[in-house]
């Protein structure tokens, strides 16, 4: 896989730069459909933010929390049944922070049981609630907040929107001022039916992926960055990979778009209105991580399989971004996860501010990861009692690690915020043979959202090039 750009001398129909999961599930629909594909990733490895690295006997899944049942069915329709088998449900998500500790499933039932027997909410606000959260659609007008949703249902119970709010905010850095149709569509998926994995573990997932594209006909190319992608007229002409032109009639970026727009294209190819709403466009915040592996022989007790704590008195989203760190979240990977190798390990995540990491010296760099690891054992302490005895291998990510391999503008893990949505599917419209999937907003990211925006994309694509 980590084979560096030979010569490429052809030309392809479709270039597909980046090789997260939204851009392998286009690459992948492409060439199914027919069209000569090349997937050109910057990186030695594909995968994306979906990925894992190997450390002594370890091996760390950097964004295996968990996803929506939706997702075994989108892995059924565009990878294959033998990747949906695959998918399980995680037993247990616990809350521990001042206002509550409890443990539930992740889904409509438990949530609503919840509601109502510990957070005493009377059963019809409830039934109400999730009634309003199904009846949400991404093309309604609705300019309510996820703050005024709150208020509206459960007005002043900060534990409450700690509880519904606090694991998307983990996950992505939305807050209350976010758009609520958002959150709607967001927690919706990951409520119908409880949190889901990957059997076997990213890494094999990863490797099942390259080996279908590769079946279907993608050429793949590690270490092969896009530079520049070639417009004349108006019109897509090729890219620019590792100092090499590459003809093609259309590119697919899997990037961040506002890299895209001004650094790959070049903002002299857009329309001035085009522009002036994008130049608004916010980027996602970034993430931390401490990645802990267990010492061969060692094992864990079941303490749940995602762990969201945090020591701060009430949910503030300013607080989940902090570097003073307060809160995290914990996936604990059991050997369930990989059968018969005996392997745990447990990966911390912390929402942060690339600007708090931002031109720091590397002595501070390295202060500050160490008091990331001295915080999470000392969390983690409480739960399993002589952790540090346990652990044999711990490793620290930061912003500058995210943007460094993903690059991604200030190390933004979801691309965008909810507002670059519009400006990714519209791109098409503005250069002929553009085209942007993944990593937009909270709706088009994580796993699945990503996955399933490589299909639209993928549909799109199609249809131009049939033209
Ligand atoms: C810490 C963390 C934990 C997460 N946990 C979960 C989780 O539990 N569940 C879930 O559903 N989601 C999770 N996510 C989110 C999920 O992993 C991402 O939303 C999804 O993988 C993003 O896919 P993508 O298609 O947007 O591409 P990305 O993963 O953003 O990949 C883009 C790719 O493009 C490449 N690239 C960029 N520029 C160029 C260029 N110029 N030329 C060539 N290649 C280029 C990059 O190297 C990268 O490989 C997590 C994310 C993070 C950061």
């Amino acid at each position: 896989m980590t084979r560096p750009t030979t010569i490429m001398n052809q030309s392809y129909d479709i270039i597909v730069a980046g090789a997260g999961l939204g851009g392998m599930t286009a690459a992948n629909r492409l060439a199914q459909a027919g069209h000569k594909v090349l997937l050109a990733e910057q990186h030695s490895i594909i995968g994306g933010l979906a990925t894992y690295f190997k450390r002594k006997q370890h091996v760390f899944d950097v964004a295996l929390h968990g996803f929506p049942i939706g997702m075994k069915k989108s892995f059924r329709k565009y990878w294959g049944k033998e990747f949906a088998d695959r998918v399980v449900q995680v037993k247990s998500i616990r809350f521990d922070n001042p206002q509550f500790k409890l443990e539930t499933t992740f889904d409509t039932a438990d949530f609503t049981e919840k509601l109502v027997s510990f957070f005493k909410i009377p059963q019809q606000v409830v039934d109400d609630f999730f009634a309003t959260l199904a009846e949400m659609n991404y093309y309604d007008d609705n300019q309510d907040t996820i703050r005024d949703l709150f208020n509206r249902f459960f007005p002043g119970r900060t534990d409450v929107w700690r509880f519904l709010l606090e694991p998307i905010t983990y996950a992505n850095g939305s807050g209350l001022d976010e758009p609520a149709i958002a959150y709607g569509i967001v927690f919706g998926n990951f409520m119908s039916q409880g949190v889901y994995t990957f059997q076997g573990g990213t890494d094999l997932m990863i490797k099942m992926m390259g080996d279908r594209l590769r079946e279907n006909g993608v050429e793949i190319k590690t270490s092969s960055k896009v530079e520049k992608i070639l417009v004349e007229d108006g019109k897509v002409r090729g890219a620019m990979i590792n100092g090499r032109e590459v003809p093609c009639r259309a590119v697919v970026f899997n990037g961040n778009l506002k890299r895209l727009v001004k650094e790959l294209v070049g903002e002299e190819h857009f329309p001035a209105e085009y522009l002036s709403g994008f130049r608004q466009v916010r980027l996602s915040n970034s993430s931390c991580q401490v990645y802990l592996g267990i010492k061969p022989g060692e094992s864990l007790p079941y303490i749940g399989d995602l762990i969201f704590s945090s020591e701060h008195p009430e949910y503030d989203t300013a607080a989940l971004l902090s570097p003073t760190i307060t809160s995290r979240t914990f996936s604990v990977y059991y050997p369930e996860l990989r059968p018969g190798s005996n392997k745990y390990s447990i990966v911390a995540s912390m929402n942060a501010n690339y600007g708090d990491w931002q031109g720091l010296d590397r002595e501070t760099i390295r202060r500050r990861k160490q008091d990331l690891v001295e915080n999470t054992l000392a969390v983690l302490e409480r739960m399993v009692p002589g952790i540090r005895e346990k652990v044999d291998y711990i490793e620290t990510s930061t912003p500058l690690t995210f943007e460094r391999y993903t690059g991604h503008a200030f190390g933004a893990t979801f691309g965008t915020k909810f507002e670059g949505l519009d400006y990714s599917t519209t791109i098409q419209n503005q250069v002929a043979g553009l085209f942007h999937t993944g990593s937009v907003g909270i709706i088009m990211s994580g796993w699945l959202g990503a996955a399933n925006y490589g299909v639209i994309t993928a549909n799109d694509v199609d249809k131009y090039i049939r033209k």
